[in-house]
């Protein structure tokens, strides 16, 4: 009898012979030759470089030192317990901590936020007795935060930010309600990299009985540093030392240089980290504790951040902190001086979010024209009272004055041009038309059809001109954006339909 099966059928219709390895590295350099460089301060969003190429080497040691490890068990690999110790105690020094305070070491900063959350939702039902949770949330909160409310069902309760982008005491005030189980602040927020008023905030939230978080993933590690610098304005105050303040996550993946995959999220004391945890005794395995939402855990993470915070050392980071200083100075000032430009708000840390002042400068063809000239700047569309912009994170690799002004002068030649072309056209007519779709009753074929008319190709291929796409998704309600993003995703992964091209010899 013949065993082969349609699903064998199918399985050796496209077989994986065991490939050489020299060809499947050679595969991946490949890839990633069209991938924005992760070097070099040029790519000036989701990537942190400290510019110290053997910083990465010793990175890479550390991870390979470790490989293998499971950080599920600490008491089978009792060296990852000894390295978060000392990761999360470097943390809590720096940023206000006390003897009490405790932490956790996280695969990335969503992974903190959502963590938090998810304390404060079991603290308030375990203290309280509230069982229909709110978040406050400032409309600048990062998105990790409606992720987290999505995912363990607490209601979004959303506060305005005045003209500066920081959220108003008193509007946090109206917000809490005998429901309320946490207010977040931002110590940047993302967008606009102002830090909220935290005393103000974090006083509030403490005199009705409700945690607060600072969010200082991008920023803590970053503010926490440039203190330290003598000859540079104090920043704002924003962590565990301003009273009413109960848990802060700082990214150790963005300012503190380290491999992706590394934060850190610092609570007042043990006791109220407890209730994010998650221990189960009833099933026939191993009795599970898990402090973060993983299961089995790669120690690299840890081991690469461990190591490349010791080696930088408190002075190696007031260093790199006080030139990223200087430079972002530099690049306020320079963009004050593009006819056409301006900078949203009064940036506190090293986030810049430059918009447009001349209608005939569209942010988004500012963007496209940067990308041409080999520089990355991400598109922010507009959103409640901010307008459409392009951020910029302002790393170490490109904390250098001529580097500065490179980007400067080439920021002016895309204005220019951008101003030759105009602003991208969108169809009023399919405007109207896609809002009067409903995104919840939409088929995958109407979705489709949207897609094409706002310029997506069928395999999900994005068009080298992202301004007009762009310009669609902005005028779209988000309902509706939220509905076609992961559309176009999804377009991405096929799934079994994706066949190996590796075209690599076997
Ligand atoms: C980056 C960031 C996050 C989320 O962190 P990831 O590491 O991207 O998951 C949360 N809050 C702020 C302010 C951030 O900048």
């Amino acid at each position: 009898m013949d065993r082969r099966t349609d699903r064998d059928a199918r399985a050796f219709a496209d077989p994986c012979r065991g490939t050489d390895a020299s060809a499947l590295l050679a595969r991946l350099a490949a890839l990633r030759a069209a991938d924005l460089p992760v070097h070099g301060g040029r790519t000036m969003a989701y990537v942190y470089d400290a510019g110290l190429t053997a910083l990465d080497d010793l990175a890479a040691r550390a991870q390979d030192a470790v490989a293998g490890v499971n950080g599920l068990d600490m008491t089978a690999f009792p060296s990852v317990v000894t390295l978060e110790n000392e990761v999360v105690g470097r943390a809590a020094r720096l940023l206000g901590g006390t003897a009490g305070t405790a932490g956790t070491f996280t695969s990335g900063g969503t992974e903190s936020c959502l963590l938090a959350v998810l304390t404060a939702r079991e603290h308030a039902r375990r203290t309280r007795g509230v069982t229909d949770p709110e978040i406050v949330l400032p409309v600048t909160a990062h998105a990790a935060f409606h992720k987290a409310a999505r995912l363990f069902g607490l209601r979004v309760v959303s506060v305005p930010v005045d003209d500066g982008f920081r959220v108003r005491p008193a509007d946090v005030a109206a917000a809490l309600t005998p429901r309320t189980a946490l207010v977040v602040a931002s110590a940047p927020s993302y967008a606009h990299g102002v830090v909220d008023p935290v005393p103000a905030v974090a006083a509030t939230a403490a005199g009705h009985g409700v945690l607060c978080h600072v969010d200082a993933c991008i920023g803590g590690w970053y503010l926490g540093h440039l203190r330290l610098v003598d000859d540079v304005p104090e920043p704002p105050p924003f962590d565990l030392s301003v009273p009413g303040v109960t848990s802060l996550s700082v990214d150790l993946h963005k300012y503190g240089y380290t491999p992706k995959g590394a934060s850190v999220l610092l609570f007042q004391d043990a006791e109220l980290r407890r209730h994010g945890w998650f221990a189960h005794a009833s099933w026939p395995g191993y009795p599970v504790v898990n402090a973060t939402l993983q299961g089995t855990k790669p120690a690299g993470p840890l081991a690469a951040a461990w190591a490349v915070l010791e080696r930088v050392g408190t002075d190696g980071y007031a260093e790199l902190s006080a030139r990223v200083h200087r430079a972002v100075r530099q690049l306020v000032d320079g963009v004050g001086e593009i006819e056409g430009l301006r900078v949203l708000g009064e940036p506190d840390a090293a986030l810049v979010a430059v918009a447009s002042a001349d209608p005939r400068v569209d942010p988004f063809v500012v963007a496209d024209e940067m990308r041409l000239r080999g520089w990355y700047l991400q598109p922010q569309p507009a959103h409640a009272g901010s307008p459409a912009n392009l951020h910029l994170t302002v790393t170490a690799a490109a904390a250098d004055p001529a580097r500065i002004a490179e980007l400067l002068g080439e920021l002016a030649g895309a204005v220019a041009r951008a101003r030759e072309l105009g602003p991208p056209s969108v169809d009023p007519g399919l405007i109207e038309l896609a809002r009067g779709l409903d995104p919840d009753s939409l088929t995958p074929e109407e979705a489709g059809l949207a897609l094409e008319a706002a310029g997506v190709g069928p395999g999900g291929a994005l068009p080298a001109r992202m301004a007009p796409v762009l310009a669609v998704l902005q005028a779209l309600p988000a309902p509706l954006t939220e509905r076609l993003l992961p559309e176009v995703v999804s377009r991405l992964y096929p799934g079994a339909d994706a066949r190996s091209g590796s075209g690599v010899p076997g």
